[in-house]
């Protein structure tokens, strides 16, 4: 039954409702009711002494007896229990005074009073069984309906909690309604440089690839990233990288065509959609435009930022047939300008898709490679020309991998640099050499020894590689003075005056400082003079001209003597024969390092190579019988 039915049935006052209401009221008055009952006692025992009165009529008193009957009737319909048992006691009490007058007064008419008080109390027990049933189906009317109550009042109260609903919801829809353009806004646009966002972009490709699709025209997608901007967010503070993706932003934005799309896609990664039908070369002149607007610096505050970016583009339909697959390869081909050097332009090839994801992988298993302990530690022995005695050892990493097999540091090096593998794996490094050689100096009383670890540029600049390197030396024990970090000119390219300040308090630690492969990149002895610099290493390929190149010789007689006068000492590398060796003897050279004297040696092959006293020296005869080995 519905609301509505339910009301209206409440409205029609029932015969039922109104005795109802009656009997409510009835029950109501119990003060008027009491007084009721009361007269109607009095009323009864005045019917009852006026039938003591002698000369009274048997007709009178059978008229005074059919009001007793009338009045306990009465009381049985009127007063429900109560009234049922004062009749039956007021019955009793004149079938008694019935029986008193038939004993004294010998009156035995009398009788048929006591007959018609028995039927009076069976009548009213009737009355009152009949009565008592009915009032029990009353009361659960009245129960029922008081329920019914209830639950209208509840029906109304939830009518009035719904209506309030609905006005909330109107207000809310109101607030929604009002912020419905900010929030389309924050859906689509990148908060920071106000650009369309990743989902624009996305959401504008969907439907060029659909309309190109139709029409058979082409459109282009660039993906931008600023190189090194970690460095500017590290180095300035968050908010200044900010401030530079802003200015980015708007300078790109001023150069961009009206109906291309520039967005951001996060970070320092933006996107532009070329919506033109263009020939690649026209699209490359648009796009170097933008990059070479960036070579000018960005003034932001008191800075003077400089900053490039490197950009990939790919063509619908040749690079890619839907959104995902043109940012992907539009992003494939920006990695391979990072990968050149950074700041360039490049077109997607499928190739260097290939290659990348050898590149992945690769990266891939050199992340597990720590994990997997698959890199491990060799020493070359160097020794000191003067005297033949054993200088020390230089690490050297390998890598024996379990999906490439015995990978050459030439190749993996590289690779751990860009992606930074090279600070966790030089800790490792310098740890496990330090420690080495530590044992091997307990064991063999070798306090002169040196060990030198090849350190990466990129280490050299990590802020915490002062840090990380003095806990390497507090774990392992190592003297710092028996430890030489061999470095390369790249190391200095970067910037000079860090890199000298850096040395410095390497220095101030007691470490040596050797510049490694030198004679191979700008070779400038000015670094020398310029840099806490111990030990100079000449680089193999120049010692491998020793035997045929006589200029050559002289140029390394000629940087010796001059290395010397600096008080810097010199280490050859590379060394395979005698006729190299001799002539750097010759030259006064202090160091020498190659397979003429020494292969890399494992770290079990040390033991027995240190147990062997005889090879920490080397004269004629053990040279002898290395090159016989040879
Ligand atoms: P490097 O520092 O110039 O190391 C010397 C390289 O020349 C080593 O190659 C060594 O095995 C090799 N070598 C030494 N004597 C001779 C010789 O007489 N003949 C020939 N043919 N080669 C000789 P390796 O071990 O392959 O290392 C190559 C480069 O990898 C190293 O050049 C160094 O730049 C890098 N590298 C190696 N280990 C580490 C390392 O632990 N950390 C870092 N950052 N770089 C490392
Ligand atoms: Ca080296
Ligand atoms: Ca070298």
């Amino acid at each position: 039954m519905d609301r509505r039915s339910l009301l209206k049935r409440f409205e029609i006052k029932t015969i039922l409702d109104q005795f109802i209401e009656k009997k409510v009221r009835v029950k109501n008055s119990q003060k008027r009711e009491n007084i009721i009952f009361t007269l109607c006692i009095l009323a009864y025992l005045g019917l009852m002494g006026s039938l003591t009165i002698p000369n009274v009529s048997n007709a009178g008193k059978g008229i005074i007896a059919q009001f007793e009957v009338l009045l306990s009737i009465y009381m049985a319909l009127s007063f429900s229990k109560k009234g049922f048992w004062a009749g039956v006691l007021l019955n009793t009490a004149n079938i008694l005074l019935i029986v008193l007058t038939i004993f004294l007064a010998e009156n035995s008419g009398a009788v048929t009073g006591i007959v018609v008080n028995v039927f009076t109390i069976l009548s009213i027990w009737i009355v009152s069984i009949l009565m008592s049933r009915n009032e029990k189906h009353i009361s659960e009317v009245i129960q029922q309906k008081e329920q019914l109550l209830h639950l209208n009042k509840e029906i109304l109260e939830s009518e009035q909690e719904l209506k309030r609903q609905n006005n909330e919801l109107q207000v809310s829809y109101q607030i929604i309604k009002n912020g419905e353009e900010k929030l389309n806004y924050l859906a689509f646009y990148d908060t920071l440089t106000k650009l369309p966002n990743r989902k624009m972009i996305m959401d504008r490709l969907e439907l060029l690839v659909n309309l190109s699709r139709h029409n058979a025209l082409s459109f282009f997608v660039v993906f931008i990233d600023l190189d090194d901007f970690k460095k500017i967010n590290d180095s300035l503070g968050h908010s200044m990288g900010d401030a530079l993706i802003v200015a980015v932003a708007s300078r790109l934005r001023k150069l961009v065509h009206e109906n291309d799309i520039l967005g951001r896609l996060g970070g320092d990664e933006f996107a532009l959609i070329i919506q033109q039908d263009l020939k690649d070369e026209d699209v490359l002149q648009y796009v170097e435009t933008l990059r070479r607007s960036l070579e000018q610096k960005f003034r932001i505050e008191t800075h003077d930022l400089a900053i490039n970016a490197s950009f990939g583009i790919s063509k619908y339909p040749r690079d890619g047939i839907d959104p995902n697959e043109l940012i992907r390869s539009a992003d494939t081909a920006m990695y391979r300008a990072k990968e050149t050097g950074k700041n360039g332009v490049y077109f997607f090839q499928r190739d260097i898709l290939n290659e990348i994801l050898t590149r992945i992988d690769f990266e891939n298993h050199m992340k597990k490679a720590i994990e997997n302990d698959e890199f491990f530690l060799v020493y070359q022995p160097q020794y000191n020309l003067d005297g033949g005695t054993l200088r020390g050892f230089e690490t050297l990493i390998r890598w024996q991998s379990t999906a490439y097999g015995l990978v050459t540091p030439l190749k993996f090096i590289p690779v751990a640099e860009d992606t930074r593998l090279i600070i966790p794996l030089g800790k490792w490094i310098l740890l496990t050499a330090c420690k080495r050689i530590v044992e091997l100096m307990e064991k063999y009383q070798l306090p002169d020894i040196v060990l030198s670890v090849n350190i990466s540029a990129i280490q050299i600049e990590d802020p915490d590689f002062i840090f990380m390197l003095k806990s390497v030396l507090e774990l392992s024990g190592l003297p710092p003075r028996n430890l030489e970090l061999e470095i390369t000119e790249s190391v200095m390219i970067k910037s000079l005056e860090r890199t000298r300040q850096i040395l410095n308090d390497l220095k101030t630690m007691g470490v040596m400082i050797a510049l490694d492969d030198f004679g191979t990149g700008y070779s400038s002895l000015r670094y020398l003079q310029l840099l806490p610099i111990d030990t100079l290493k000449i680089d193999k390929s120049f010692i491998d001209n020793i035997s045929e190149n006589e200029r050559n010789k002289q140029v390394i007689g000629a940087i010796i003597s001059l290395v010397h006068q600096m008080g810097i000492i010199v280490v050859a590398e590379g060394v395979e024969n005698d006729v190299q060796l001799n002539y750097l003897r010759e030259e006064k050279c202090d160091g020498i390092q190659g397979f003429l004297l020494g292969k890399p040696l494992s770290s079990r092959e040390l033991v027995d190579f240190l147990e062997n006293k005889l090879n920490t020296q080397f004269d004629e005869a053990i040279l002898t019988r290395k090159l016989s080995i040879i």
